[in-house]
């Protein structure tokens, strides 16, 4: 357990933020959790419906970049620590529509940051803060197969907008760490999959695709590589390096699971199909090549050798019994999924915040 009582959380309504929020009440890892989420397309309460009557969670809608509102509710909570969720994440979206990502990745972080410093400042206890921003891999550009991995001292190269909004807030929380001395983390992790995941990305698009019986399309040659790892195992890297990392400090988190594109389709396909066969259906065979992501990065592959080493961290799981783990929980879960895909979800959202 660490010895922070408060957490304000952003963006914890979305797929990394609400698995971390569900894990650290499970884990009663801080007395109360502050969610501070606008609810874009991509934030679900859904998710969260298991705390409702949990008197250590407080969900609050609201905007990062809402530097009045988030000077309000650090005054009202006094958190002794903010772990930063809150982006628009989907690297398609960015590519047709780039200002949002501008918008909430880089003016939102600088106002979260401000309102955040000038919090700090009048702290009685300032050295107990914490500052962790929660970052990407894709903020170091592409590999070639035969490069080394990414590590924490390889210079960034972001290319495509989602992955230069996150390089700019990145170098945002550096320089308030070096200007001001606030007591900042990064932390930049690989591909992430596994429950609650908005099925607009991969992993959760292909298992509802095959299950429906759909095309699994996929971009180019599909021998685009990612590295993965189970969205639980990064929750638990962010809080062992929020509780144990010397400030100022940069770590990478990955799953040291390499795999291509077609590959990861193919092993989904191949599960469903034992896990749930179809009869006179080889999923695979759904497979389709689309056209290509314009600047598709090639490869991204993480060193996370700092973090195991000088904090302890490792996975839990492989890729195969995560995945496993992320099939089965979508199977269980079709009330969550038609909620999110159907727009009833929005419906009740007007109804209840009165806005989209
Ligand atoms: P997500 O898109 O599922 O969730 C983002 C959440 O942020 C949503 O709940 C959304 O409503 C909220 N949000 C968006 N704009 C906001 C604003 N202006 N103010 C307050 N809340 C706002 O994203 P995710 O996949 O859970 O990713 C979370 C973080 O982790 C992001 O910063 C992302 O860059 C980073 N990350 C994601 C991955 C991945 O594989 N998904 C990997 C590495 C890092």
């Amino acid at each position: 357990k660490g010895d922070r009582k408060t957490y304000l959380v952003t963006g914890g309504a979305g797929f990394i933020g609400a698995n971390f929020v569900l894990k650290a009440r499970q884990q009663n890892w801080v007395e109360r959790i502050i969610n501070l989420d606008k609810l874009t397309y991509a934030g679900n309460l859904q998710t969260l419906a298991s705390l409702v009557d949990d008197p250590g969670y407080v969900f609050v809608r609201g905007d990062i970049g809402n530097q009045e509102l988030v000077s309000y509710l650090l005054q009202q909570y006094q958190p002794d620590a903010i772990v930063n969720f809150a982006a628009e994440s989907h690297v398609d979206r960015s590519i047709v529509n780039p200002g949002q990502f501008i918008h909430t990745n880089v003016v939102g972080t600088f106002d979260l940051l401000e309102a955040t410093r000038k919090y700090w400042q009048g702290l009685a206890n300032p050295e107990q803060f914490r500052f962790l921003h929660v970052s990407t891999d894709e903020v170091y550009g592409s590999l070639d197969r035969t490069d080394p991995a990414f590590s924490e001292t390889t210079a960034y190269a972001p290319n495509s907008p989602y992955a230069a909004s996150k390089a700019a807030a990145d170098h945002l929380v550096r320089a308030y760490h070096h200007t001001y001395g606030l007591p900042t983390l990064t932390t930049n992790c690989s591909n992430n999959y596994g429950p609650f995941q908005f099925p607009e990305k991969l992993i959760p698009l292909m298992i509802l695709n095959a299950l429906e019986g759909k095309p699994l399309p996929v971009y180019g040659d599909g021998q685009n590589i990612r590295d993965w790892l189970y969205v639980e195992d990064h929750c638990d890297a962010i809080y062992t390096v929020l509780n144990n990392a010397a400030i100022g400090t940069t770590y990478n988190i990955g799953g040291e699971s390499e795999e291509a594109n077609i590959d990861v389709v193919t092993l989904i396909c191949n599960l469903l199909d034992e896990i749930k066969p179809q009869p006179g259906l080889e999923r695979k065979s759904l497979i389709t090549f689309v056209t290509d992501r314009p600047g598709h990065d090639r490869r991204y592959a993480i060193d996370c050798r700092k973090l195991k080493q000088d904090l302890g961290w490792q996975p839990q799981e492989s890729f195969k019994s995560g995945l496993r783990k992320t099939i089965e929980w979508y199977l269980a879960n079709g009330f969550w999924i038609e909620q999110v895909r159907s727009g009833a979800y929005q419906d009740w959202l007007q109804q209840n915040y009165g806005q989209r």
